[in-house]
């Protein structure tokens, strides 16, 4: 049964009793190792985007559930097993986490699908089991990485050691939940932190799911809390409480902002991960195959909303006019559809909220005098769905807006070059700086240029290639910390330093020094 699009529906309350639920899952949060019920009864919708309708409901955590959460992951750390456990202990219980999402693959696939609207190919071969290979990673680092014994030149032991900060809010986006769930509980909860993961309400069923799953494990309790709302207020209480150590935020650099400031009362640790506008830059000696289907990756994957979208595309005068020609061709043949087959190659966006914002710029682009090589349009699919053309600008200058504001959405805008030296400078020329790319055969050239680029990545040849065991993050406003590797897992650490004095005869210096 398919139902008519109630988008989100905040505020108004369970929709349960209203309607016929045979199809509809429904999502619980997970507080201090069990499901609960949201204690004020209410759920909002979950709609899939390929066709407007209501597919979930997801419990809509309200005030007295924030406290409740902050309250067990509060008591979990200062009083429960979890802080206590080896690292090895604790990484047994990532690995059976990774187990469940492995064992459960095909039912996270198609929720990640529903609620993003990503295509069923990326959520079944990139989502499901990227999350899972993260809890892996971390399950398995050796206990050794956490703390180390170093050599000094003084006659002392000075052992350096790593603890857990204490609770840790996560925040993550909706763009993907079920990977960027992974990359905090992961690292953070392998350091011994409890954690509150708050989701994104435009799409989380995913992540509920997960919760599901986890709450058969017998964590300790207060360790995890997996908490959904239907607004901003839950993540506001939790970021602000006085009940918190540390936030880990990945969303879009103005809520960034926002958080930063909520987060200093009581002089939180944080990290954010925020937005990009990142550049792609093409150089006349590419191979322009694989760049071509490189840059078509970097912009059309995920329909765009992607936070190292290759937005920005630099193509070196010399072969502009044959490299722009053939991208334009290869994009408007990309299979437009419904997430959920696996035909389809460009999905829809994740809400028609967010493609409203979409076409906002793409008309600000044309008022601003870039022209449309292709797309712009909604496409004649499904007027309930959130489709839009993948979309591509020429006559871009880098000032418009079209070329500064992160859109995350399917929208390029290219601009050519002559030099390394306009490249490098049209590249940094942003209040971001989260990622970039090269495309050259020349890899002396390219490693120079990645070396001039004020972003946190930098990819060459290649695009989105994610490892678990480097750290990824950005420079300016792209944010500060780092996820992923030893470094990733640090983050969720503070730094003890321990000295024993090993001077001979028992006496330090300091001893007789009145
Ligand atoms: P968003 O900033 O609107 O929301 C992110 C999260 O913050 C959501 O869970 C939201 O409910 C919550 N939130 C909103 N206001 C809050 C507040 N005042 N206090 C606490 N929490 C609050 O971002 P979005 O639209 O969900 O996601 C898209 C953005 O995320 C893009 O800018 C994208 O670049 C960015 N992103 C960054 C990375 C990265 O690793 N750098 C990865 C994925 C997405």
């Amino acid at each position: 049964m398919r139902l008519a699009v109630v988008f989100f529906n905040y505020g108004q309350g369970s929709l349960l009793n209203k309607m016929n639920t045979s199809t509809i899952q429904q999502f619980n949060l997970f507080i201090d190792g069990k499901l609960n019920p949201p204690l004020g009864g209410k759920y909002f919708d979950a709609v899939n985007p390929s066709y407007g309708e209501v597919f979930a409901h997801i419990a809509d955590a309200d005030s007295m559930d924030v406290q409740k959460a902050l309250c067990a992951a509060r008591s979990g750390f200062d009083a429960g097993l979890w802080p206590q456990m080896s690292i090895g202990e604790r990484g047994q219980f990532l690995l059976k986490i990774a187990g469940l999402l492995r064992d459960n693959a095909k039912e996270l696939a198609d929720l990640e699908c529903s609620s993003t609207g990503k295509t069923i190919k990326h959520t079944t071969f990139i989502d499901v089991p990227t999350a899972a290979e993260t809890f892996e990673y971390f399950g398995n680092l050796p206990g050794s990485l956490i703390n180390e014994t170093i050599k000094v030149s003084s006659p002392v032991l000075s052992m350096i050691e790593h603890e857990p900060v204490g609770v840790v809010v996560a925040i993550i986006p909706w763009n993907y939940p079920l990977i960027m769930s992974a990359w905090k509980l992961a690292p953070a909860l392998l350091a011994g932190n409890t954690v509150i993961l708050k989701t994104s309400p435009v799409a989380c069923a995913s992540v509920m799911l997960m919760a599901k799953l986890i709450a058969q494990l017998g964590l300790p309790n207060g360790a995890l809390n997996i908490i959904s709302s239907s607004g901003i207020e839950a993540g506001r209480e939790l970021v602000s409480s006085s009940l918190v150590d540390m936030v880990s935020f990945t969303g879009s650099s103005r809520t960034g902002e926002a958080v930063m400031s909520q987060a200093a009362k009581g002089v939180k640790k944080l990290t954010l991960e925020l937005g990009g506008k990142s550049p792609n830059i093409v150089f006349a000696d590419c191979d322009i195959e694989a760049a071509i289907g490189g840059c078509l990756s970097a912009i059309f994957m995920n329909q765009g909303q992607m936070c190292t979208a290759g937005s920005r595309l630099l193509v070196e005068d010399k072969i502009y006019q044959e490299f722009i020609e053939q991208l334009s061709a290869r994009a408007q043949n990309l299979k437009i559809g419904p997430a959920d087959s696996f035909e389809t190659e460009f999905g829809p966006l994740a809400s028609q909220a967010h493609r409203d914002t979409v076409l906002k710029f793409i008309e600000n682009g044309q008022t601003q005098g870039a022209k449309l090589l292709c797309g712009g349009h909604i496409p004649d699919i499904n007027t309930k769905g959130a489709y839009l053309e993948p979309t591509i600008f020429v006559n871009v200058q880098n000032h418009m807006t079209i070329a500064q504001e992160e859109i995350f959405g399917p929208v390029l805008c290219i601009m050519p070059f002559s030099s390394i030296e306009e490249a490098v400078h049209i590249a940094n020329d942003t209040k971001y700086g989260l990622a970039a790319m090269i495309w050259s055969k020349d890899l002396e050239k390219a490693n120079k240029v990645a070396r001039l680029l004020r972003c946190g990545t930098v990819w060459i040849n290649t695009y989105g290639a994610f490892l678990n065991e480097a750290p990824f993050g950005g420079y300016k406003q792209s944010g500060f910390g780092r996820e992923l590797g030893r470094q990733g897992l640090l983050e969720y650490t503070q730094t003890k330093h321990i000295v024993t004095d090993q001077t001979p005869g028992g006496k330090s210096l300091v001893t007789s020094w009145f």
